[in-house]
């Protein structure tokens, strides 16, 4: 029968950063939190995310009875800078769905349980940061997220994987609590842009720039636009601005060439005029929390980053793409834009959008043009 260390030498082979084990008790002190903060997480369950299923393993797999918790680092190599500028790090590389890359390395270490007579499940919806602090991988932080205990000095750019099997092994100790040190006075708390972080590991996830980048619901509210930044789709800040990230991000890292090919596609202009084609073939393959039938959502983003570079190089892109824009979340997001960088060739730029525009686009395009003047 094999060894709780043939496992873990088979899953340091294939490449994970970590290996530990935990049972497939339920996560209870997880249920009663989402319980008590339902209003927070409603739109997860909306979005099928079934966060609160996911605190039962024996939900999802009846004969689960340990949870093997892998830890890939996704910043082993550094990402191009125009990329983090605008793009949470954890999305930059992800393979969902091409499946072409750390999904390879979850199939293989699956193949090795199989070949062991091991049976397993990787479900999307268990509380994967609880997990790895409950099989001893790590602590948490104050900005709600998982950091690594033994690797990746020690910071957060880890990414645990939970393989649900039906073999009983023993279970490592618990590291569940903060780890973050008392001289830290809550950086994370206080950058913040949104005030999602609450103090003391509590979010409110719909305050949070990922969410809204991806889920946020019609045209971003007025006191949020400069907030959000140069953010696209997800957000770093509260990671960027933390003690106990620092080590990782002060080594020299080779440039991760897979996705440095891909950063023109990323472009914000190219990301603001895009059509259907190119939103099938080249960002939702690698970003699709947005479908399709909400590409407005990019193109708004899009332009609200430019407005937020104050680059007066985007004017003229951002004119040409309110004349060929159809969605007044995007038009509006223009305008405002436009507004946001200033000067005299932006304003020349506001004066010349529309006639022929709807209300909500003529309001923000008017209080551009006030704000200018
Ligand atoms: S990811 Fe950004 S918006 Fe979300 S909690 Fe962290 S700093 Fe705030
Ligand atoms: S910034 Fe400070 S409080 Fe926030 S997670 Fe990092 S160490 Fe903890």
């Amino acid at each position: 029968m094999v060894t709780k260390q043939a496992i873990i030498d088979e899953a340091l082979r294939l490449g994970f950063e970590d290996v530990g084990f935990t049972t497939a008790e339920p996560f209870e002190s997880h249920r009663f939190y989402l319980q008590e903060h339902a209003e927070e997480y409603a739109w997860a369950e909306s979005a099928g995310l079934s966060l609160l299923e996911g605190t039962n393993p024996r939900a999802i797999f009846p004969k689960a009875q340990t949870i093997i918790v892998l830890l890939e680092n996704y910043c082993r190599q550094s990402f191009p800078t125009p990329l983090v500028n605008h793009f949470g790090r954890c999305y930059l590389d992800d393979d969902r769905i091409t499946r072409d890359g750390l999904s390879l390395k979850i199939k293989a270490f699956r193949g090795f349980l199989r070949e062991n007579a091991i049976d397993s499940r990787v479900p999307f919806n268990l509380p994967h940061r609880l997990a790895a602090a409950r099989a001893g991988l790590g602590t948490l932080g104050k900005n709600c997220l998982f950091y690594a205990g033994r690797v990746a000095a020690g910071s957060s750019w880890v990414l645990p994987i939970t393989v649900v099997v039906d073999r009983a092994f023993e279970a490592d100790e618990a590291t569940i609590g903060m780890g973050c040190p008392t001289w830290c006075r809550g950086a994370c708390v206080a950058a913040c842009p949104t005030q999602a972080l609450k103090g003391g590991g509590r979010i409110d996830p719909r305050r949070c720039i990922s969410y809204l980048s991806y889920f946020g619901q019609g045209l971003t509210p007025l006191k949020l636009r400069a907030p959000m930044g140069l953010y696209v789709y997800g957000c770093d800040r509260c990671q960027l601005v933390c003690p106990r990230n620092a080590p990782w991000l002060a080594r020299n890292l080779p440039v991760n060439q897979r996705v440095a090919a891909m950063a023109p596609d990323f472009d914000l202009a190219r990301l603001l005029r895009m059509d259907v084609d190119y939103f099938q073939e080249r960002i939702w393959p690698h970003m699709f929390y947005v479908g399709t039938r909400d590409m407005w959502r990019w193109r708004m983003n899009a332009a609200r980053a430019m407005g937020n570079t104050l680059d007066p190089a985007y004017i003229p892109e951002l004119a040409q793409a309110f004349a060929a824009e159809k969605d007044e979340r995007v038009q509006a997001m223009i305008a405002w834009a436009l507004g946001r960088i200033g000067g005299n060739e932006a304003l020349s730029a506001l004066q010349g959008l529309g006639p022929g525009v709807s209300e909500t686009v003529s309001r923000e395009i008017n209080q551009a043009l006030q704000e200018l003047k």
